[in-house]
């Protein structure tokens, strides 16, 4: 049996080799580095895919974040109603542009944003709601658009972890997450469903005037060059990872399908274990399983991850420590919000491995340990 691990990048170029290796061959014998085909043709290719009418390349998934931030004109002071269950770049960018993240609990049958949470926090000072689509499924979007609508806020969705993943409005209106609210973001880190092989990122939106300012604002404030408009900064997709994220661009739905299937599997092994909650998946959505994350209840949880590790099977906790508990933002006399959902979750989430490459022994070889120590313990 091939090893276990949280992706498998390895096994994943092997099967694309020829198809990546050309790719970039292509890109080196142009020696058009920034800019050019590549990543003109990727970003056609993705807005196509995800319908979205703008696609704007930059370097990461954080710098998506803030520019998208940048590009609203928020003000110093300015609340930002973030989930605090999330990864950290969602709610730093925030701080780091001097507005006030304003954390909210999710719901803890998906993880995602808590629409009723979002309502109570908005002061005369909210301006936006930034809904994480976590672990690959949408946040709630009709309702956070209806909050967002009746307050008159922005929406930035965060959708580095989703990408693929579709929402179905009640209208029966189907449509891929990153492509609902104001803005939306992406990242190309290796490890995300669309990863490229070193760092990238993607902003979304439908708004024409939006798309501009963003494109300027990752090209130093310019549209022509060397006359700076505004306060930009410089964040670029390299034409080396566009060549080769259109060359999985193409595999992401069959990637998606892979993960969504070792996600069924897993489900069908837990099944009737009253200590382990399987991921619920919302009524419309398809879920995208960026990652795998049981909720356990009654089970040491450090000691699961040891004996899982002792058995070589990897394991993660996505995140052990919540945004507004975070030095960062105490630090700062911001945090400090009272979560008991987010804190409850914290201590009993676990990710098991979910990528492109697993097979069947290994889903067996993880639930049959897994069940094991519950049983046992
Ligand atoms: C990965 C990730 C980001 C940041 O993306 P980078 O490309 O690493 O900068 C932002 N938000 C979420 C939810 C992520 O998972």
């Amino acid at each position: 049996m091939r090893p276990i691990q949280m992706v498998d990048l390895k096994e994943q170029y092997r099967h694309i080799k020829d198809e990546v290796d050309a790719a970039i061959h292509g890109v080196l014998d142009s020696a058009v580095f920034i800019g050019g085909k590549p990543v003109q043709d990727f970003c056609d290719h993705l807005a196509a895919y995800t319908g979205s009418r703008h696609v704007i390349p930059c370097a990461n998934g954080t710098d998506a974040l803030q520019i998208a931030m940048m590009a609203l004109g928020l003000q110093p002071g300015d609340e930002v109603i973030t989930p605090s269950f999330t990864y950290i770049a969602t709610t730093e960018v925030i701080a780091l542009l001097k507005l006030k993240p304003v954390f909210v609990e999710v719901d803890p049958r998906t993880f995602c944003i808590d629409p009723v949470s979002v309502e109570k926090a908005i002061t005369p000072r909210t301006k936006a709601i930034v809904p994480v689509h976590l672990y690959g499924q949408s946040a709630a979007m009709e309702q956070i658009l209806d909050i967002a609508r009746r307050h008159g806020l922005y929406v930035i969705e965060d959708n580095a972890q989703a990408i693929g993943a579709t929402y179905t409005f009640s209208s029966g209106e189907k449509v891929k997450t990153g492509t609902m609210g104001t803005i939306g973001t992406t990242s190309f880190f290796p490890s995300k469903n669309l990863g490229c092989y070193g760092d990238g990122g993607a902003i979304f939106t439908q708004d024409d005037q939006l798309a501009e300012r963003m494109r300027m604002i990752a090209n130093h404030g310019q549209s022509v060059r060397y006359y700076h408009d505004i306060v930009g900064c410089n964040s670029r997709l390299d034409a080396l990872q566009a060549a080769i994220l259109d060359v999985k661009l193409k595999r992401l739905d069959d990637y998606n399908a892979a993960r969504r299937q070792v996600a069924a599997a897993y489900g069908d092994a837990f099944a009737g274990h009253a200590q382990i909650t399987t991921p619920v998946i919302e009524p419309g959505n398809t879920h995208v399983f960026h990652q795998y994350t049981i909720i356990l209840e009654g089970v040491d949880r450090d000691g699961l991850q040891q004996y899982l590790a002792d058995r070589s099977i990897p394991s993660m906790i996505y995140y052990p420590v919540p945004a507004h508990r975070q030095k960062m933002f105490t630090d700062q006399g911001a945090g400090g919000e009272d979560l008991p959902v987010t804190d409850w979750l914290t201590k009993r989430v676990i990710s098991l491995p979910v990528h492109t490459e697993m097979d069947q022994g290994h889903i067996e070889h993880i639930t049959r340990n897994v069940i094991d120590f519950i049983q046992k313990n």
